[in-house]
């Protein structure tokens, strides 16, 4: 459109300029927001264009301008809804050209353009986010959990470690409901969430909220001992938070958890390894609750 020899976006901090897309050479990817060019248009949030920078009076003395490989600039801001300049959309010329008679709308209609990509960009984020979240409790959700899990048993056969997961059901929890209360119960829930969540201790750990009343946890590169010792350090963590259930095991909140571990050797489905853990659940909720029992894949 304009026949430029360097055009670029960039977004600005409080001390740098970060130039995000560039297309053409001779432009760093950052620069501090004092040595730049673009921040005298930033500062004042009105597109600027200089004819030639190498004669530009307002330039005398500046520390990058006259050493830069460009005459010609013309830059405008981007601005968000509420007219912040955050940022700015630029073009640069070898040589110089008349800035009078430079007509800067195209320039202020692509930056425009891209700020509303860029804000689309953010609700979809936002929107992403909420679609993996738990609404209670903050965790990752259901859905979460099905797809971390999918990518975690893929993965074991790329790394060659074994995968664990832990599935995790409230004892007696349908009692608290009963007799605290709905809403002690979702407290609960919310409490219970924060434990499971610093059992997460890895970066690859995924804490979720399965269903209802059960948890999971899924524990990439940890064999069978790694996975019953986390279950236990849950339970003891649980123990301490001392939550009060009226009709609980000596009158606080336990859980019983399943725990199973996958061997790389063999193949299996994430279901499998979901349906084991769901067996080993059960079998910890027949010998008494309040307990693991753990596991290799069958
Ligand atoms: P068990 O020891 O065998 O697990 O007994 P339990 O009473 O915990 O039985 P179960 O696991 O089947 O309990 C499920 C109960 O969890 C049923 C429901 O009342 C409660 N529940 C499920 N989701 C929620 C929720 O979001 N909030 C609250 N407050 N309660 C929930
Ligand atoms: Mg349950
Ligand atoms: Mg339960």
């Amino acid at each position: 459109m304009y026949g430029a020899d360097v055009a670029f976006l960039s977004f600005v901090d409080d001390r740098y300029q970060w130039m995000k897309a560039i297309t053409g050479n001779g432009i760093g990817s950052s620069i501090e927001r004092e040595r730049s060019v673009c921040q005298i248009m930033i500062a004042s949030g009105e597109p600027l264009v200089f004819g030639d920078m190498q004669k530009e009076p307002k330039l005398n003395g500046h520390p990058v301008a006259p050493f830069l490989p460009f005459r010609f600039y013309a830059g405008v801001p981007l601005l968000t809804p509420e007219g912040a300049a955050v940022g700015s959309f630029c073009i640069l010329k070898h040589e110089p050209q008349d800035a009078a008679g430079f007509d800067v709308s195209t320039l202020i209609d692509l930056a425009a353009v891209s700020m509303d990509e860029i804000e689309l960009w953010q609700h979809n984020q936002v929107l992403e986010r909420a679609a993996q979240t738990d609404g209670l409790t903050g965790i990752a959700n259901r859905r979460a959990f099905d797809q971390a899990l999918e990518r975690a048993s893929r993965r074991v056969r790329r790394t060659q470690e074994p995968l664990s997961l832990l599935l995790l059901d409230l004892d007696y929890f349908k009692a608290l409901n009963d007799t605290a209360g709905h809403q002690a119960g979702d407290d609960v829930l919310r409490q219970f969430a924060c434990v499971v969540a610093q059992a997460a201790r890895r970066p690859d750990d995924v804490a979720a909220r399965y269903g209802g009343e059960e948890f999971a946890l899924i524990l990439p590169s940890t064999d069978q001992t790694g996975a019953l010792e986390v279950a236990q350090r849950l339970g003891a963590n649980l123990a301490s938070a001392e939550i009060p259930h009226p009709r609980g095991i000596d009158g606080l909140v336990t859980v019983s958890i399943g725990a199973v571990t996958a061997d790389p050797a063999t193949e299996f489905t994430a279901g499998a390894l979901v349906s084991a853990a769901d067996a080993k659940l059960y079998e910890a909720k027949r010998t008494g609750r309040n307990r693991v029992v753990a596991g290799p894949l069958p």
